[in-house]
C-alpha cells in the first residue's frame, strides 16, 4: 500500500459510478489511480475528490489490474474560492491540462509540484484573478518542462536585444526575431509583435514564484500580447488545441 499527498489533476468518469484520477503527487509524479464508487456515494471519500484538492491518499496495486486502486482520500487543503470563481476555475483546468500533456510519467518534478501549488495558493488569496497570472504562469510551466521561451536574442542573427525595439515573436519556435531579420524571413506560422519592455519584464521573474506575482503589475495590452504569442507556442508544442484554454479564452474575453 502507498500512502501519498497529492493534488487531483483530472478526472475521468468511468462506467457507472467510479472515476479514474489524475493524481499530482508531492514528488511531482502524475500518477493514474482508480476511485470505485466515488461518482455515486459520497460515503466513502466525501467531497475530497473535487478537482484540485490536496488530499492525502492511500492506493493498492492489485495484481492483474492495470491501475492501483484508490482507498482512502482524505482533504489536506481546499480550494473553495477558487472552485466557486469561474475564472480561476478555468484557470487552474488549463494549467492541469497542460501539466497532463507536458509532464511524462515517471519523471518526478518536485518544483513544478510546488509551483502549481503556489498558483493554486495565490489565486485562492485573491479577490479576483489578475490578468497578468496567465502569461507568467504559461511561461513558467513552459521553462519547468525544458521549452522556456528565447528571450534574450534574435532567433536568427543572435543579436543580443536592444532597449526601445520591439520583436516578433515565433509562434512556432518558440523565440524573438529582429525585425532586420524578420523583413528579410519568409514565415508560415503567426507572428507576435512583443516591445522590449513586455519581454524584460518575462525575463524578470525567472526564478521568482507564483506568491511574488500579487506585486507585480501588467498593463492590459502587453498581458495579453504575451499570453496570444505563449499560447501559440504551447498548442504547437502539444500539437494539438487544449480545450481547456480554448475556454478560458473564451472566459477572459467576457
Ligand atoms: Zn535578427
Amino acid at each position: 500500500m502507498e500512502d501519498k499527498n497529492a493534488l487531483v489533476l483530472r478526472r475521468i468518469p468511468y462506467g457507472e459510478s467510479d472515476w479514474i484520477l489524475s493524481l499530482f503527487t508531492e514528488e511531482g509524479n502524475k500518477i493514474s489511480v482508480f476511485a470505485a464508487g466515488a461518482r455515486n456515494s459520497k460515503k466513502r471519500f466525501g467531497s475530497s475528490l473535487d478537482l484540485f484538492n490536496l488530499v492525502s491518499v492511500t492506493f493498492d496495486h492489485k495484481p492483474g489490474r492495470d491501475l492501483p486502486l484508490l482507498n482512502e482520500a482524505y482533504l489536506v487543503e481546499g480550494f473553495v474560492a477558487l472552485r466557486n470563481d469561474l475564472t480561476k476555475f478555468s484557470a487552474a483546468s488549463f494549467f492541469g491540462e497542460m501539466i497532463s500533456e507536458f509532464l511524462p510519467e515517471k519523471d518526478p518534478q518536485h518544483k513544478l509540484y510546488q509551483a502549481f501549488l503556489g498558483f493554486l495558493r495565490t489565486m485562492e488569496s485573491q479577490a479576483f484573478l489578475p490578468d497578468h497570472f496567465i502569461p507568467l504562469m504559461e511561461h513558467q510551466l513552459l521553462s519547468h518542462f525544458g521549452f522556456q521561451p528565447r528571450f534574450t536574442s534574435c532567433l536568427i542573427c543572435q543579436e543580443k536585444l536592444k532597449a526601445s525595439q520591439s520583436y516578433y515573436f515565433h509562434g512556432a519556435k518558440g523565440g524573438v526575431v529582429c525585425l532586420a531579420c524578420h523583413e528579410n524571413t519568409p514565415v508560415a506560422h503567426s507572428v507576435y509583435l512583443l516591445d522590449y519592455v513586455t519581454i524584460q519584464k518575462m525575463l524578470s521573474q525567472l526564478g521568482r514564484v507564483p506568491q511574488d506575482w500579487p506585486k507585480e503589475s501588467w498593463g492590459a495590452d502587453e498581458t495579453l500580447k504575451m499570453r496570444k504569442a505563449l499560447e501559440y507556442f504551447i498548442q504547437f508544442t502539444v500539437g494539438k488545441p487544449l480545450k481547456s484554454l480554448n475556454f478560458l479564452s473564451q472566459i477572459l474575453l467576457k
